[in-house]
């Protein structure tokens, strides 16, 4: 965000030490009009909420000035009927004062909710535009305080700061004129008194800013932990490993660090309350002093209720001054708030639509790496000189050791990344030129880690293509091979995955996942097929599931299965980032290469019992099952 020094103001000179200084928000005009700009569309019923604290504010003093009335008036000359229409009025200012702030404090609860739902819309668009790579980098906790608290804090800062900033400087702004037109003398004693609070305010400010960020920071870190360990992985991780006790002292540590935090921010608070009040008391006693002094040498105009006005307005000055001096603090968290919002706001969208982005018509589905360089950190290439072709119909498996780059190729298909060199293009259009919805379109994706949202199976299945009919569900399911699952659960359809689909078994999760993008129906199939070793019947189901579409669709594998691999229709062998072997398989294994060597120690041990040996194997490479393989 841009930003130059600050305008000056209580908080920019010798408040904080050198390391909250780091952390301090500089707000400059800049950005506060940018936190205005969000007030904007609300100005009618700002200016509606202004008239109510400048009216509220007058009527609330009104009976401090009419005090006077009814001492001097009333009680001194003994008038019964002044002294019933000064009470009156000043009661009925007091219920007008009442009424008004209720009004107002509608109105702005009102402004400050429109204003969060803006926010929030407004940030859950931009999160949503950032590429993985935001969202493998950031911790998930952060980007949720985000979303929740720092929004909420918005809604706090426009409902209670801004309006008391208003309020308490229209009060004493009325408050000071009205002591200056009874009597000059006796108003500047009373104000004199004001400024000494400066001096116990600077301190507890500084303190209340310092715990405030510590408290902040212990925050997100209690958020990231929770959503780490209270997750059902986390749960799954920690109780394998037996680390309950240490989860426990982790969360417990941070949690006393938590309390300790806001007890000493909340009490720094209630001693700067304790010393302000002890030079509140000094005022009214100079007043009556000075006042005193000088009725008795009769050198001024003044009367008995004079004074009592003059005392009763200052009594009303002490609460708008500790505010608007406690209120420093808080208007800089304030900043702080609004400042870390912004930053989020400010996080370039990595991968968005070209603005001459295409939209073809129709889609064929060849697919070409054009010397391809990507790298996920700068300087630190993962794919290097990438060259392929994927011609509409055809399928290509991919093969490679483990973190050769396999997963970060199909990553580039749907711009999931963008490259760093070199082009991918779709039906001839480099896929940064394409409309990225339509691009994604076209993509179908069943990834190792298949993710299910938390409902039924329609719900997951329904994500996919909202309008689907029972009888399109049922025909993906079927060619996925689970349809004969879904029948025998009791509710059918309806019957619920689990949090993230954690009811059900890596095959069934793996086959709905193929469910779900059959009903998708895209251009290109992209199969990541898992590591994890299944069970030979889950894996011949899958097979059975992917076999005709490998045949029938345009499709890349990311194959760790020899049957897979041998279903597609050329095989590219990924080293470190390179493609260093292409072909068929009978030839890669001829060629004794890195394809020969991954075929003998991974491919042929994964799918064929030893003793059977060769006679199996060949049968496989010729396309036929072996006959004792398990049947659905
Ligand atoms: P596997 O067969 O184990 O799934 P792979 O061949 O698919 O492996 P990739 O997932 O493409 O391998 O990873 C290639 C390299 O990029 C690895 O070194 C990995 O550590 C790195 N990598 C993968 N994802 C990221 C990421 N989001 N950020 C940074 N580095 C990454």
């Amino acid at each position: 965000m841009a930003q130059g020094r600050g305008p000056g103001g209580p908080f920019s000179r010798g408040f904080l030490t050198d390391e909250e200084k780091a952390n301090q928000p500089k707000v400059t005009p800049a950005l506060l009009k940018r936190v205005f700009s969000y007030l904007k569309p609300y100005s009618r019923h700002l200016i509606l909420v202004l008239a109510c604290i400048a009216l509220a504010s007058f009527f609330t003093l009104l009976p401090s000035i009419l005090t006077g009335k009814i001492i001097d008036e009333g009680l001194v000359k003994l008038d019964l009927r002044a002294l019933v229409k000064y009470i009156a009025l000043s009661l009925a200012v007091t219920l007008g004062a009442n009424l008004i702030r209720v009004a107002e404090s509608y109105i702005n609860t009102w402004i400050a909710q429109h204003i969060t739902y803006d926010m929030r819309n407004q940030m859950y668009a931009h999160l949503q535009k950032m590429s993985q790579r935001f969202f493998t980098t950031n911790n998930q906790g952060d980007i949720i305080t985000r979303m929740t608290s720092d929004i909420d804090g918005v809604q706090q800062v426009i409902a209670s700061t801004f309006t008391n900033i208003l309020s308490n400087a229209i009060t004493l702004v009325i408050a000071m004129v009205a002591m200056f037109r009874k009597n000059w003398i006796l108003a500047l004693i009373g104000i004199v008194v004001v400024p000494l609070f400066t001096l116990p305010t600077r301190r507890a400010g500084k303190t209340r800013w310092k715990f405030a960020n510590e408290s902040q920071a212990c925050n997100d870190k209690i958020n990231g932990m929770l959503n780490e360990t209270l997750s059902a992985s986390g749960q799954l991780l920690s109780k394998l490993f037996g680390k309950e006790k240490h989860e426990y002292e982790r969360y417990e540590e941070a949690n006393g660090r938590m309390i300790r935090l806001n007890i000493r921010e909340s009490m720094a608070g209630r001693w700067f309350l304790m010393i302000l009040s002890t030079f509140a008391s000094i005022g009214p006693m100079l007043i009556y002093l000075v006042g005193g002094l000088l009725m008795i040498r009769g050198g001024a105009d003044l009367t008995i209720g004079d004074i009592t006005v003059l005392v009763a307005l200052l009594g009303k000055m002490y609460m708008p001054v500790n505010s608007l001096l406690n209120i420093q603090v808080d208007w800089m968290r304030s900043m702080a708030l609004f400042t870390r919002i912004f930053d989020y706001f400010d996080i370039p969208v990595e991968i968005e639509n070209a603005p001459d982005a295409v939209t073809p018509a129709r889609a064929e589905g060849n697919v070409v790496f054009d010397h391809v360089r990507f790298g996920y950190e700068k300087d630190r290439p993962v794919l290097k000189d990438v060259c392929f072709e994927l011609k509409s119909g055809h399928s290509i498996a991919i093969v490679g050791p483990s973190g050769s780059g396999k997963s970060t190729i199909i990553n580039l298909i749907p711009r999931l990344y963008d490259v760093d060199d070199g082009r991918v293009t779709f039906d001839g259009i480099d896929v940064r030129k394409l409309d990225l919805q339509f691009l994604r379109a076209q993509v179908g994706v069943v990834s190792q880690e298949t993710y299910l949202f938390n409902g039924t199976i329609r719900e997951n299945l329904l994500y996919a293509k909202p309008d689907a009919t029972d009888a399109e569900m049922e025909t993906a399911l079927r060619k996925a091979n689970i349809w004969e699952f879904v029948q025998n659960q009791p509710e059918k359809l309806d019957a619920m995955v689990g949090n993230r689909g954690l009811k059900l078994s890596g095959g069934e999760k793996q086959r709905l996942s193929i469910a779900r993008v059959l009903l998708k129906d895209p251009t290109i199939f992209i199969f990541d097929e898992a590591t994890s070793a299944l069970d030979s019947i889950s894996e011949q189901k899958i097979q059975e599931a992917i076999d005709p579409i490998i045949q029938s669709r345009t499709s890349i594998l990311i194959a760790h299965r020899l049957s897979t691999i041998l279903a597609a229709d050329e095989i590219l062998v990924v080293k470190d980032g390179q493609i260093v072997e292409r072909g068929q398989h009978r030839d890669l294994v001829a060629l004794g290469g890195v394809y020969s060597e991954l075929y003998e120690t991974q491919f042929s041990r994964a799918l064929l019992p030893e003793e059977d040996g060769v006679s199996e194997l060949e049968q496989y490479i010729w396309g036929q099952q072996p006959a004792d393989e398990p049947a659905e």
